[in-house]
């Protein structure tokens, strides 16, 4: 089997990749990025409608366009690319780690490195995952799939259409499908609050007249061959209000019931997975729970916008070359999501160093306060005008924010947020 030397590799070619791998090799060390599409840009080569890019490049850009503007500086940069080769396996020993990169044009290649980044991204959540009843013809498509057939093979998934979900990439999706042709009948979302973004809810949906039902599930798939019709039932108070059921006749769901962490690997090779974010436990440095191996983007937890994701994984980038360079910080204390919060990364901080956090609430609310306590003394609060569960909030606590009278050697140091 071939071997190659690297300082560090990168699992996986898409926003945070690229960016990861910028930042370590602009410090002059030796980095290998492992890609099993034929090309990098992970999930924004098939986004192409415009929202990406609007705080990270000031402007608007559609997913591709965004993915190329980094594809370029990681070509004209000294990063080494393995395109359709797929991370296979990896172990440990000592400081050294060793990544199998399996490709059908070269056969398995070992990397030996000093670094890791998991930067593969996440995975749909099907319809086993949420359990839809039914028969199983064909016809039903996770959304990332049909929006893939749709942007990317040309193909349209179906002519009449449910879309399950009132996600961003639900709502984009309905957009979609009605500009290829197809009639969107109705969206169905659990929630009694759409899961979007309000500006998405008016230019997806209400602009093209699709009904969106709040609070409804679908009760059941009927067709044999392939779909036929679906029975959508109320919800009140989260009951299903059978009598109440009625049916839509169409050929195609779409589910867009969200997104999960990549991370069968990481725990393959024992690495700790917040039940939470279902990405690995990391201290402030982005570093999982195994020296040398950090982990960055939607393999960490699952961001909304792309700007975030290449502002935490440049940040990783940086630790993982602070690492090689021997920058280690054993003043990490943990971090608690408190009331309100569903979780919050990273799960360490540091008190004599800035720390940059990213969460989500588990409720909706206007005028809401967010407020941070390390050993149940707040340090720090910030007003927010609107919070709901689908959008991600993130905020910076400087260095020397937690005062040395706060920190005690005999306490356990934890910093709290939580939303009121
Ligand atoms: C449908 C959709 C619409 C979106 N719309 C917007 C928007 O309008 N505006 C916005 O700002 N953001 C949007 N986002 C969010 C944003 O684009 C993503 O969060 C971001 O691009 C994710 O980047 P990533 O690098 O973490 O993951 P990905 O882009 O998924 O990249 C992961 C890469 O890892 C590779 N990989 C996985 N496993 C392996 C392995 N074992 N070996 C080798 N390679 C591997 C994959 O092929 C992939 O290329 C959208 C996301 C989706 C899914």
């Amino acid at each position: 089997m071939k071997e190659l030397k690297f300082d560090t590799l990168v699992i996986g070619g898409g926003s945070a990749g690229m960016a990861a791998a910028l930042e370590v090799s602009k410090r002059g060390f030796s980095v290998a990025v492992v890609e099993r599409e034929n090309s990098m840009g992970g999930i924004l080569n098939q986004c192409i409608h415009n929202g990406f890019g609007l705080h990270h490049f000031n402007e608007e850009l559609s997913g591709p366009a965004y993915a190329e503007k980094f594809i370029d500086m990681v070509e004209s940069s000294n990063i080494k690319v393995f395109l359709d080769m797929t991370v296979m396996d990896m172990e440990e020993t000592g400081d050294m780690k060793y990544v199998y990169g399996m490709s059908g044009k070269t056969g398995m290649i070992k990397f030996c490195v000093k670094t890791v980044i998991f930067a593969n991204g996440c995975r749909e959540r099907n319809r086993g995952s949420i359990g839809t009843p039914g028969t199983r013809p064909s016809g039903v498509f996770t959304a990332g799939l049909a929006q893939r057939l749709v942007n990317m093979e040309g193909y349209i998934p179906g002519k009449e259409c449910v879309i399950v979900g009132s996600g961003d990439i639900g709502l984009i999706m309905a957009r979609r499908m009605t500009w290829v042709g197809a009639k969107v009948k109705a969206v169905i979302e659990i929630q009694p609050y759409p899961a979007g973004l309000t500006r998405n809810i008016v230019q997806c949906l209400n602009d093209f007249n699709i009904p969106l039902y709040l609070s409804h599930v679908v009760g059941d798939i009927h067709g044999k061959d392939r779909v036929e019709s679906i029975d959508v039932i109320p919800l009140k108070n989260g009951v299903e209000q059978k009598d109440k059921s009625f049916n839509i006749i169409c050929d195609s769901l779409l589910l867009a019931v969200g997104l999960v962490p990549d991370n069968e690997l990481a725990q393959k090779i024992g690495i700790s997975i917040n039940p939470e974010t279902n990405g690995p436990i990391v201290d402030r440095q982005l570093m999982t729970g195994k020296n040398g191996i950090f982990a960055c983007g939607n393999v960490l937890h699952v961001h909304d916008l792309v700007d975030f994701v290449t502002e935490e994984s440049e940040r990783c980038g940086k630790y993982a070359a602070d690492y090689m360079d021997g920058k280690t910080f054993s003043d990490q204390y943990r971090t608690v999501p408190g009331q309100n919060i569903k979780y919050l990364v990273p799960n360490f901080y540091s008190p004599h160093r800035d720390n940059k956090f990213y969460l989500r609430t588990m409720i909706v609310k206007n005028r809401a306060e967010l407020i941070v306590s390390v050993n149940g003394k707040e340090i720090f609060s910030k007003k927010l005008k609107h919070i709901q569960p689908s959008e991600m909030i993130s905020f910076s606590i400087l260095e020397d924010t937690v005062g040395a009278e706060i920190i005690s050697e005999c306490r356990n140091n934890t910093l709290e947020v939580k939303i009121v």
